[in-house]
């Protein structure tokens, strides 16, 4: 395991396997940084995305195949959909360097936990990890060197990954502006189906809700979205692959949060039947709170 000191760069190499708004905005500040990585190999599915990622010019080596981009590499980082991760691990486990680190930035951890830790060869140490930041973006284009900036990275570490591993991967996250936390991959992906999950489900529900309407009333959400329907366009704008995998790698977690918001939606729905003014008034100030607490805690 090479995580050099805190002065040089963190790895010698970093082998980036997917390069969307993620991965982009990871090489992105590598290479304004410099200590995070002396060389920067970047990988993607299509040579469409590698073509672009030679114009934007913030890759230092370019691999169509991603078994000869972590050849060699101290710290692997798997920014692709996670329903793409099982098949990533088969086919670079072999060509891991002994030693090296292997980390994600998946939204889910205990499917990725799941696919990749079984794939990996003894030596290989595995930190799964998770930016709380993003954007609705995707693509090469899409990264930005402050994306992670004052965001929480949490990282899942397995009980047998060693200390060292996790504070390299940690380093490299503090080194991108982010807070970094442990957690359990389970908790994890109870918080993300709350915070993230349902209410991307949601938005991407209401959307579909709104579309379904009469043609009429249609034109009229578009023209007059701005009372509130905008704000979920905006979320339901993100990648339909990425998307599709999150909710199908935490399935139990975000069905579980479904059913209490399901059951909560009814109840506002019955006060607003019975005219339950304390009800309804009572779950708007509570809202309100929520939203003064984030500004508080600058998450907002
Ligand atoms: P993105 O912008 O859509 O980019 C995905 C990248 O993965 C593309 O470069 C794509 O290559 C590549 N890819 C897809 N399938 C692949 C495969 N089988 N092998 C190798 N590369 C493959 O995605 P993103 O928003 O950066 O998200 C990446 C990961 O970060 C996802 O797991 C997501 O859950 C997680 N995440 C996303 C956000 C967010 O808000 N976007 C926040 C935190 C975490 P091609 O372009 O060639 O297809």
């Amino acid at each position: 395991m090479s995580a050099a000191g805190t002065n040089g760069p963190l790895f010698r190499r970093l082998a980036l396997v997917g390069i969307g708004l993620i991965g982009s905005s990871v090489a992105r500040i590598a290479r304004e940084r410099g200590d995070i990585a002396a060389e920067v190999v970047v990988t993607a599915r299509t040579p469409k995305t590698l073509d672009r990622v030679r114009q934007l010019g913030f890759a230092d080596r370019i691999e169509a195949d991603p078994r000869a981009a972590v050849e060699g590499a101290d710290a692997v980082m798997l920014c692709a959909p996670v329903g793409a991760f099982a098949d990533i691990a088969a086919t670079i486990a072999p060509h891991l360097a002994p030693g090296a680190i292997v980390t994600d930035v998946g939204s889910t951890k205990q499917s990725v936990i799941r696919d990749v830790a079984p794939l990996l060869p003894g030596g290989v140490h595995f930190v799964p990890a998770h930016p709380l930041a993003g954007t609705e973006y995707s693509g090469p284009d899409a990264g930005f060197t402050t994306l992670f900036e004052n965001r929480w990275t949490l990282l899942t570490p397995l009980p047998d990954t060693p200390p060292e591993a996790v504070e390299a991967v940690s380093e490299l996250w503090r080194r991108c502006g982010s807070m970094v936390e442990c957690m359990d991959p389970a908790h994890h992906d109870r918080v993300l189906a709350i915070v993230s999950h349902l209410p991307h489900l949601i938005a991407f529900t209401i959307c579909g809700t709104a579309d379904d309407l009469s043609d009429e009333s249609r034109q009229e959400v578009l023209k007059f979205a701005a009372s509130g329907f905008r704000d979920f366009t905006r979320i339901a704008a993100s990648d339909p692959v990425m998307w599709r995998d999150i909710f199908l790698n935490n399935r139990e977690a975000l069905l579980e949060m479904l059913a209490r918001f399901t059951e909560d939606a009814q109840a506002m729905g019955r006060a607003v039947r019975w005219g339950d003014a304390a009800y309804i008034e009572d779950k708007v100030e509570r809202g309100r709170k929520i939203r003064r607490s984030l500004i508080e805690l600058k998450q907002a």
